[in-house]
């Protein structure tokens, strides 16, 4: 028997090189596809000297073509952070409607089963709390986060309607807020801001009073969750996250005492529709794919500063992703 074959789009991103990583690990042949809009080729540049890695600079929300067979497609393409998907609107609606569009044509063509990386973005700013897969959510369509918020729910309808239509094998992960290496330094979310922040000796910046809350995962857990769930036969959405949750204010306090900064806590208005909430439930995970996260906070922290301070000083003060320029047109 070959080896299976899985396509992983947003490979050269944070999650997708993970994930990359980890199927190398399991002896899959993997094929990478990003269009570097938001990624980065330092994350798999350790890859291309392996024979069972091949990577495609491609744009997924156009025509995607792989040749031979596909046992496996993770669709890990789109911008993931507030302030990429700000800048860049109107291709992350795209990648999220018409790029899930093309994989799941792809995926019928090489009848192959095909996982979509959701958020728990869908819920919006919640009503329900912690955050079931039961819950519909409270997301303002027409907001400044409607973009990826609604993309992301179109995803998951036409994927599902992919799977009771044309019966395809489709699982969906709705991921929380997750943290690890290979993050951007420059992408806006909250931890490679804070510890930028303290690495430049700037202060931390806590948009509104800091009360809201977030649950921070460690991406090797998210990773874990990701495989069984692929190799599951539960084909509706299953929350990964961790659910140890956090005030962004202790979340910042707790930064300056990992990092020993001596900056302070500065406050800045809290952006348009933040939801002031998140936690995910993990029963399903718990009872389908006998999941549970294992990295707590303090310790996945400790990993992730160790990588920021071992980056260049030229990563530590670019202050724009250089490729935004070539893709918007
Ligand atoms: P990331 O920005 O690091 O990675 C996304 C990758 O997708 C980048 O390499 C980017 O260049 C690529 N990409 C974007 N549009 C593309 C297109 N049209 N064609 C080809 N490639 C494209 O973000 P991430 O944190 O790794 O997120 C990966 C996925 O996980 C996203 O779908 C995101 O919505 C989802 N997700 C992430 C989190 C999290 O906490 N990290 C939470 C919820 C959901
Ligand atoms: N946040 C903050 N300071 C920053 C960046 C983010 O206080 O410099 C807050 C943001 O307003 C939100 C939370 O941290 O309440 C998490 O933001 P992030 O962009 O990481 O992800 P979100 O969960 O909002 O998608």
């Amino acid at each position: 028997m070959g080896k299976k074959t899985v396509l992983i789009t947003g490979a050269a991103g944070f999650l997708g090189s993970h994930l990359c990583d980890r199927f190398m690990k399991e002896g899959y042949r993997v094929i990478g596809m990003d269009n570097l809009i938001t990624g980065d080729l330092k994350n798999i540049e350790s890859l291309f000297k392996v024979a069972d890695f091949e990577f495609y600079e491609h744009d997924v929300s156009t025509f995607v073509h792989v040749p031979g067979n596909l046992d496996y497609i993770l669709h890990f393409a789109s911008p993931a952070s507030p302030i990429d998907y700000l800048k860049i609107p109107i291709q992350t609606l795209k990648v999220g409607s018409l790029g899930t569009h093309n994989l799941l044509g792809l995926a019928r063509a090489k009848k192959a089963r095909i996982l979509v990386a959701s958020t728990s973005e869908v819920y919006g700013d919640p009503m329900v709390h912690p955050q079931t897969e039961e819950y519909y959510g409270n997301v303002n369509p027409v907001g400044p986060r409607g973009v990826y918020d609604e993309a992301k729910r179109f995803q998951e309808a036409i994927t599902m309607a992919y799977h009771t239509y044309h019966k395809l094998e489709t699982r969906i992960v709705r991921i929380f807020n997750t943290y690890g290496p290979r993050m951007r330094l420059n992408d806006g979310r909250v931890l490679p801001a804070f510890i930028g922040q303290a690495l430049r000796g700037e202060d931390l910046t806590v948009f509104g009073d800091g009360s809201q809350t977030r649950s921070f995962c460690y991406m090797d857990d998210l990773i874990e969750g990701i495989y069984r769930l692929l190799l599951s036969d539960y084909p509706k959405p299953v929350n990964i996250g961790n659910n140890s949750e956090i005030t962004i204010k202790e979340f910042a306090e707790e930064v300056i005492k990992l990092t020993g900064t001596d900056q302070k806590i500065i406050y800045k208005p809290l952006p348009t529709d933040d939801p002031m909430q998140r936690k995910p439930d993990i029963s399903k995970a718990i009872d389908i794919l006998g999941w549970t996260p294992k990295v707590d906070r303090s310790e996945g922290l400790k990993i992730t500063f160790d990588y920021f301070k071992s980056l260049t000083k030229e990563d530590l003060y670019k202050k724009e992703h250089n490729t935004f320029e070539k893709y918007i047109r």
